[in-house]
């Protein structure tokens, strides 16, 4: 019989939440390097480059890789020899754990669990509670794999009841273009299948705790049916031309995982959980010894990458820019902006919507004309910090505010991550203007252009409130332009016949 002490767990969650917030996992780092190096799609390698660039500045600085530091997800497999030494109950140890990890006071993380989800959406604060999956196993210790799951991705989640004679790979590669660019690619998808609908998501998500190993098993061959599809969706999606952030390029997965378990004769149950830029997990044991402290990694495995692209970039003064001068910019070009900008996500543009359709005035200082907003819900600053982590949100989700904003505020541009929808475009085109897109994934050093934040607007919103910022140079890429091309379709749809065109001829 071991005994476990409350306080070890407690200490051991806190301790890998925090680690996990700035320290990308190693075999990420690797395959993330090796597809930055293999990439030929300038703004795919581009987009790779600012991702590893900010994964070390997180590394040296202990601030996290991307404004939503996540969900957090737990997967518990205590012994059954395991005596504890505690007044909580699971639930509640691992609960504590997370709220001090979120609230460190040297690494604050964005608190960005609402509770009453149907209803009030009221942020609890602390990030918690997280979300819990234990089982009971033989043996004497607690086995633990902590993941902090961003929202982003999570909700590109799919799932699917095929019918038994349909084929697994065909769904995937239907469904991965679905997905737009939200989920930040690239990275993995994990993907279970069988079991009843609960059990293949469950097994979808803890698939994406497994180390990224791809490479070696395309280099020893499949020896199973999960083995085989995993080959094979990572092919074909790979294949799509998706690339990072759905720019268009070679790589869109950096592995594909899955795992099975049997099902009933009617049914073919398929889930797919992508997880994104911000793959965060980290993993530990409990045997009675004390709490198991993740260790620090070696800098020197970071690639030693630098991304500058001061000299093609075009540089915009956002205090001066007008709506004719935005007519010039370029589809895929990249701009440096400087000056002021709004920001907003969902519930300031529901609340800014609400006031115009009431013909109410928007909040004092809340002044969009020859403006530009930008969907960011940035982490709390520390120290001497002007803001914490400031990456773009998925603009999809603004898209069905697009047209009142444009057409009541004079505003003339928007700044965000991933693909934007059919009605934002036409809305954009109808009204000239443009849509910006930074990288997701790459917060903390977006966060290093903002000279100067303050809240305006909506404070009781939280990270949601209206801030203005002040920017220095933040990199962005025109990714719908004022005739409504778009990046992300053009993009993929070009890279994917440069591929079948590399694949026909070798
Ligand atoms: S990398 Fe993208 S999907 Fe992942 S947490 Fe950050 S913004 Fe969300």
């Amino acid at each position: 019989m071991t005994t476990i002490k409350q306080n070890d767990l407690i200490d051991s969650i806190a301790d890998s939440l925090q680690f996990i917030s700035y320290y990308h996992p190693q075999d990420f780092i690797q395959a993330i390097n090796t597809a930055y190096e293999m990439e030929e799609s300038k703004a795919a390698k581009d987009a790779m480059a600012q991702i590893l660039v900010n994964s070390r500045m997180c590394a040296e600085g202990h601030r996290p890789i991307c404004q939503d530091t996540g969900i957090v997800t737990v997967f518990i497999k205590v012994g059954m020899e395991v005596k504890w030494d505690a007044e909580c109950s699971l639930e509640e140890m691992i609960n504590i754990g997370v709220r001090r990890a979120y609230n460190h006071p040297d690494n604050k993380l964005r608190a960005s669990i609402l509770a009453d989800p149907a209803g009030t959406r009221k942020n609890t604060g602390d990030n918690t509670p997280a979300v819990i999956h234990m089982e009971i196993v033989t043996g004497n210790q607690v086995e633990v794999q902590v993941a902090a799951k961003g929202g982003g991705s999570e909700a590109k989640s799919k799932f699917v009841m095929l019918n038994p004679s349909d084929d697994i790979v065909e769904w995937a590669v239907k469904t991965v273009p679905t997905m737009g660019a939200g989920w930040c690619p690239p990275g993995m998808l994990g993907i279970g299948i069988g079991g009843t609908a609960e059990k293949a998501m469950i097994m979808a998500k803890s698939a994406l705790m497994e180390p990224i190993d791809i490479q070696q098993l395309k280099a020893r061959g499949a020896q199973s049916t999960a083995e085989e599809l995993r080959l094979e969706i990572y092919k074909r999606v790979n294949e799509l031309g998706i690339g990072a952030q759905g720019l268009g390029g070679l790589t869109t997965v950096l592995d594909v995982k899955v795992k099975d378990y049997p099902t009933h004769a009617a049914n073919k149950p398929v889930a797919m959980i992508p997880n994104c830029a911000a793959t965060r997990h980290a993993h530990f044991v409990l045997d009675g010894k004390g709490p198991a402290l993740q260790k620090p990694p070696n800098l020197d495995d970071w690639p030693a990458i630098t991304w500058d692209v001061g000299a093609s970039a075009k540089r915009i003064n956002l205090d001066t820019v007008t709506a004719k001068d935005i007519q010039q910019w370029q589809l895929g070009e990249t701009l440096l902006l400087s000056g002021k900008m709004l920001t907003g996500r969902d519930a300031a543009h529901k609340r800014l919507q609400q006031m115009l359709d009431n013909n109410e005035p928007l909040p004092e200082g809340v002044q969009f004309k020859n403006r530009f907003i930008y969907y960011v819900g940035p982490v709390d600053p520390v120290r001497s910090e002007i803001i914490g982590p400031a990456g773009p949100t998925t603009a999809t989700r603004m898209d069905k505010f697009t047209e009142t904003m444009l057409a009541k505020t004079g505003l003339i541009g928007m700044i965000g991550k991933a693909e934007r929808g059919a009605i934002a475009i036409e809305a954009i085109k109808k009204h000239q203007a443009v849509y910006l897109m930074a990288v997701g994934g790459a917060a903390y050093l977006v966060s290093k252009a903002i000279t100067a934040a303050k809240i305006i607007a909506f404070p009781e919103l939280g990270m949601e409130a209206i801030h203005e910022f002040e920017v220095k140079d933040m990199p962005v890429t025109v990714a719908v332009d004022v005739m409504g091309n778009a990046i992300h379709q053009t993009g993929p749809k070009e890279w994917q016949q440069i591929i079948l065109k590399k694949s026909n001829a070798q």
